[in-house]
């Protein structure tokens, strides 16, 4: 298959987004490719098991076309769709660490990543150290014989933070670990792992990726080799994605530049009217210069992503009296959807941890994160204007 003969290497992202790993000529001439359903298709002689054509074994042609278009947005050699993030990012876990083994996470995770590494962890047999992103020795301290892997997240929801991104690629290279990102929050557009030298990037592609709403998937990426092993307990636990979620992705794909642009200006103008209201005490968005990781994300990033998080001047009641008075986002959780979104982490994502745990991570019971969609600027800017009593 010709697959992305007619993009080059140098092509932009927005030009890959729309033509890479597209057929041509297309398949039966369709502009769009084709969506399979099929669960098995003729067997080859000679065929191995992974490579029958079967769609829990991920060889279904709708899947292997959506895994190229992926992996050429990620910038990676290889690409595997999941049936949600989280079976991306324990089954890259899973591929990764037996028991007896030890893992490194830095900074915050994910409610699930951080339930999964507390709650399961300890019951597969491995030992888990959580550091400081930014604490070269802490790393050091942390390293064993048995250390295996090192994971974090590209910006840390919902404060924001971005770790040290190179220096983790660094040092786990430098002591043979598997580096593992959650690029979640960032998407390919903001950020690509690969070019730092992360070994496997991880996403809920429920978020941004897809964009709409409207399904749950996830993708991993990396090298043939090491997504090869993935693919492999991936086909053994049976997380592998439905072709139609598929089909519906690789349509979300086709437009994430433009979404994500338009979300990360809008975002950042949001963030600055906040920053400069008398109603609000805190705004955490690593595009205003008064984030503290604002230099680190402007020298890797392009763009700063579609989260951003505020506190009220008047605590718990006035976050809730804003959360009732706006009228265009929905008060929900998630993110990444072309539908602006709000909700107090304290009482959905981040509801499992302890009020104590909670302040002492800077999450406190008053903040707010905003996902920001692609409505205009100006309506969602007023929108916060009169809900803030202006
Ligand atoms: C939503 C999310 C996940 C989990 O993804 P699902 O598709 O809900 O399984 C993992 N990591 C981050 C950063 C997320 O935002």
């Amino acid at each position: 298959m010709s697959d992305t003969s007619h993009t080059s290497e140098t092509a932009a992202f927005e030009t890959l987004a729309v033509h890479a790993a597209e057929p041509r000529p297309a398949h039966g001439g369709s502009v769009v490719h084709p969506l399979y359903q099929g669960t098995v298709f003729e067997t080859v002689p000679g065929q191995a098991y992974d490579d029958l054509q079967y769609i829990r074994l991920n060889t279904n042609p709708s899947q292997e076309y959506l895994h190229r278009k992926l992996a050429a947005l990620e910038g990676a050699e290889t690409a595997l769709a999941t049936a949600s993030g989280m079976a991306a990012i324990t089954t890259t876990l899973l591929a990764t660490l037996g028991a007896g083994d030890h893992l490194i996470a830095a900074g915050a995770f994910y409610g699930g990543t951080h339930h999964f590494l507390t709650e399961q962890a300890p019951r597969l047999g491995w030992t888990v150290d959580f550091v400081d992103p930014d604490d070269h020795d802490a790393w050091t301290e942390a390293l064993r014989p048995q250390t295996k892997a090192f994971i974090v997240e590209t910006i840390s929801n919902p404060l924001a933070r971005v770790a040290d991104l190179e220096g983790i690629a660094a040092f786990s290279r430098e002591h043979r670990l598997t580096s593992i990102i959650d690029n979640t929050f960032a998407t390919p557009v903001v950020f690509r792992p690969h070019a730092i030298g992360f070994d496997l990037v991880c996403h809920s592609a429920t978020k941004a990726l897809n964009g709409h709403s409207d399904l749950v998937a996830g993708v991993v990426t990396g090298s043939h080799e090491q997504v090869a092993v993935v693919r492999h307990v991936l086909n053994l636990y049976g997380g592998s994605l439905d072709p139609h979620a598929g089909f519906l992705l690789a349509r979300g794909l086709k437009t994430l530049a433009l979404r994500v642009r338009q979300q990360g200006a809008t975002a950042l103008a949001l963030a600055q009217f906040l920053n400069g209201h008398n109603a609000v005490a805190e705004v955490n968005y690593p595009g205003l210069d008064t984030h503290p990781d604002h230099a680190r994300a402007a020298a890797l990033f392009d763009g700063y992503g579609s989260v951003l998080s505020f506190r009220p001047a008047g605590g718990v009641e006035a976050a809730e009296a804003i959360l009732k008075a706006l009228r265009l986002p929905y008060v929900a959780p998630s993110l990444g959807g072309v539908e602006s979104l709000i909700t107090r982490p304290a009482i959905t994502s981040h509801a499992g941890m302890s009020p104590e745990e909670r302040a002492a991570e800077g999450i406190h019971d008053d903040l707010i994160r905003f996902s920001t969609g692609i409505e205009a600027a100006e309506d969602l800017i007023a929108d916060f204007r009169r809900a803030l009593g202006d």
